[in-house]
């Protein structure tokens, strides 16, 4: 039986092979492992890629996260760490990397609804709890999740009323674009994610912070490298979390296909939407036929409305087919967060996504025939009752 892994990446490495090996080798032949030439060169590509003064590359998404709030902690309270009473608002449906990096960093994570069409934090509620909560609330977290970007015109406008920071979680969006602005330029900073499966990946863990502040960009610089200028004289809590020259290396020569891959994604995306239309128990992403421009889809996910969703994913295994639940947990209900993270209200539509959405197979590099396999295997099991 043909297996459809949910994305195939000895297939693009076939692609690839040329580039990757070439940067490897140069690698191999400089022995620069910490803070290589790469580092520097995917940063400034980066940098004018996304359209913004600093890139710093990291160790992963998550510490990109960390070292970001760290940063702001840093520049607007002259704290190593935000107080508990620091509240961040963000959403409860994102990886636990997103939640955790607020506790992480010292603050309070307020979890806000999502919007049930595009799965990303509810402006509106925001808004909403702004009115009679603003005054301990420093920042907010938008996460652009499968792709798809928040409305970030609607964020900045409440931060700026609200004197709030915005961190934008760009990890699913590499590339993605929101009103002819690159996803991580619009907040006042940004952190991305090569982990594999992103739309940007490496050959293991690495990340990237974004940002036109050079304060903030200044201390990221210091945090990674153990919290100084210079690491035997250091002036801050620091980690050892810089990107390494190999994982440079490897995303520098993968970053040179992204806008074909996203173009790929959208294509696969396309398919899956013209595919389903009309069929009864799921709804696409988006709600809509057509893909909303900059939406760079690191997930194709539909909703399964009927009850079945387990049993689909199951179903499609036992076909050779894989999905992925992202996520079945809302961060609301982890342990971690009990007693740790405040919630706004009911999160109902969070509640209920978690089980529902199954994420299909989306791989740049599947042919149409591929795609349709799936499409047709899910009609199958839709169409029997
Ligand atoms: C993947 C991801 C992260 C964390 O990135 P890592 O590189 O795995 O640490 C953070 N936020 C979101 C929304 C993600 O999808």
């Amino acid at each position: 039986m043909k297996q459809i892994p949910m994305m195939d990446l000895k297939l693009e490495y076939e692609y690839m092979k040329r580039d990757i090996n070439l940067a490897i080798e140069r690698c191999l032949a400089h022995q620069k492992w910490i803070f290589g030439p790469e580092v520097e060169q995917l940063e400034t590509a980066v940098a004018e890629y996304i359209g913004v003064k600093h890139c710093i590359g990291v160790s992963s998404g998550t510490e990109a996260l960390v070292l970001s709030l760290r940063s702001l902690a840093l520049e607007l309270k002259g704290q190593e760490y935000f107080d508990k009473s620091d509240k961040i608002i963000t959403t409860s449906f994102t990886f636990t990397a997103t939640g955790d990096a607020v506790l992480r960093a010292g603050a309070t994570p307020v979890f806000i609804d999502i919007d049930h069409v595009t799965y990303n934090i509810d402006l509106a509620k925001i808004r909403e709890y702004l009115i009679h909560n603003s005054s301990n609330v420093v920042g907010i977290i938008p996460v652009h999740l499968y792709g798809q970007f928040c409305k970030m015109d609607g964020i900045m406008e409440l931060a700026a009323e609200h004197n709030l920071f915005v961190l934008e979680d760009v990890a699913q969006a590499f590339g993605g674009m929101w009103k002819g602005k690159k996803l991580g330029s619009i907040g006042n900073i940004g952190a991305f994610s090569f982990f594999p499966s992103k739309n940007l990946g490496g050959f293991g863990d690495g990340g990237m912070v974004s940002t036109d502040n050079d304060k903030l960009a200044e201390i990221v610089k210091m945090l990674i490298k153990h919290g100084g200028k210079n690491k035997y004289n250091v002036d801050h809590i620091g980690y050892n979390a810089r990107l390494d020259t190999l994982q440079a290396a490897v995303v520098l020569a993968k970053f040179k296909y992204i806008d074909e891959f996203n173009k790929n994604r959208r294509r696969i995306a396309e398919i899956y939407n013209r595919g389903f239309v009309g069929l009864h128990g799921i709804i696409l992403p988006c709600s809509t036929l057509t893909l909303p421009e900059g939406h760079v889809c690191n997930q194709y996910t539909i909703r399964v409305t009927d009850g079945r969703r387990d049993e689909l994913q199951h179903c499609l295994k036992g076909m050779g087919i894989s999905t992925m639940v992202y996520y079945p947990v809302p961060l609301h209900k982890m342990k971690v967060f009990k007693g740790r993270g405040e919630i706004f209200s009911v999160l109902k539509e969070s509640e209920r996504v978690v089980n529902e959405v199954l994420s299909l197979p989306i791989e740049p590099l599947y042919q149409e025939e591929t795609i349709c396999q799936v499409i047709h295997a899910v009609k199958g099991f839709l169409n029997k009752k």
